[in-house]
């Protein structure tokens, strides 16, 4: 039988395995011109926790009773599509199920050898590009500048900052535990790396570790870490607010200081971004990552999580911060 994971109901709060419901159903034969598809590889993401709400967003909700979807590598097993044949591998945002028929459309046909697919869910993907799009359009980073990054060893901030190297700025990481601190230094080479955790006063260690202030902060998760970033922002600072993971989970609207005076009198800039608002940039994005990657450029760290039915867990463990790098299920 076929699995399925659908949306038992909608959180309050940090999601838990009750809020998803596994079922099974039959395998469809592919209809004329579609193919059948194994899923092979699945991105959890921390934007799915918005989807499960019902509120409106830049990507509709989740429906209860509906199968979850998110970005998915899976190999074409059978075939009657003029383009996509058996064997293929395809990438898009497809339905939490173990087989699923599709007609092809919005997916993307991966010229990949098998270990090397996950990759197209996260320095390949949609975390690489959301890292170089929304540093580079944004951030517009400059030699000699001091870029921080919060949520700094996931997916998107252990991109951004090892970017923010090659363009030639002093990055600060701040992260969530020693060990990540460790890796954002050894492996992703970054000047500074803070762990927010277990820092009593993160204004003035940021202030420390950047003692010509802060020129971009590219920020990942909002909340207090954020407050302490903005109080260290130099005049013409670009802040970059790709995502506000601390927040996700709120059951009410969070307050905390008002940004508009440090804003205002660093004459500051503060954009919000979706990464689909520069879909026309990703050809040329993918293969500058990819060049970067090719030139040992950019290391890239992916967190494996092994099973179908460890989905659910995998997403929930984004919020205790269980992952390096991209966190992916195997299926
Ligand atoms: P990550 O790989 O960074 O995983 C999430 C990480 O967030 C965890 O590992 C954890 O790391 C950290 N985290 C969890 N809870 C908290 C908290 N309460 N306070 C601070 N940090 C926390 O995810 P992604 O790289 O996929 O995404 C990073 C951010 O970018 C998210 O906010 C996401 O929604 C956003 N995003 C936005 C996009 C856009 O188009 N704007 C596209 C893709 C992602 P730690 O151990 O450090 O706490």
């Amino acid at each position: 039988m076929n699995k399925v994971i659908l949306l038992n109901k909608r959180p309050v709060g940090k999601p838990t395995l009750s809020d998803f419901k596994f079922t099974s159903a039959a395998t469809r034969v592919p209809p004329t011109g579609h193919i059948l598809l194994k899923t092979l590889y699945v991105s959890v993401d921390p934007y799915l926790r918005g989807r499960m709400n019902d509120s409106k967003s830049y990507v509709p909700s989740f429906e209860i009773g509906e199968p979850i979807q998110s970005g998915i590598i899976a190999e074409v097993i059978d075939s009657t599509h003029a383009e996509l044949k058996k064997g293929d591998f395809v990438s898009g945002n497809l339905e939490w199920k173990e087989y699923q028929v599709s007609d092809g459309k919005g997916l993307n046909k991966l010229n990949a050898k098998v270990y090397d697919l996950s990759r197209y869910l996260g320095i390949l993907g949609m975390t690489g590009l959301t890292a170089y799009l929304g540093l580079t359009e944004i951030g517009i980073p400059k030699e000699g500048e001091t870029l921080v990054v919060s949520g700094a060893a996931g997916a998107v901030g252990s991109v951004v900052g090892q970017i923010g190297k090659i363009m030639g700025c002093s990055v600060v990481g701040i992260t969530g535990t020693d060990e990540k601190v460790k890796l954002l230094k050894s492996k992703f080479k970054f000047d500074h790396a803070i762990n927010y955790k277990t820092t009593p006063d993160l204004k003035e260690a940021i202030q420390k570790v950047c003692p010509n202030g802060v020129d971009i902060y590219f920020d990942n998760v909002g909340g207090k870490i954020s407050d302490a970033v903005l109080a260290n922002i130099n005049k013409h600072a670009r802040l970059p607010v790709c995502g506000y993971i601390s927040d996700y989970n709120d059951t009410k609207v969070p307050v905390g200081p008002r940004v508009q005076p440090i804003i205002l009198t660093k004459s500051a800039t503060m954009t919000g971004f979706i990464v689909g608002d520069f879909s026309a940039k990703f050809p040329a994005a993918i293969q500058q990552i990819t060049t970067w990657l090719m030139e040992g450029k950019l290391a890239y760290a992916e967190t494996i999580v092994d099973g179908f039915d460890n989905i659910p867990q995998a997403f929930i463990d984004l919020f205790d911060g269980k992952n390096e790098g991209k966190m992916i299920v195997r299926v």
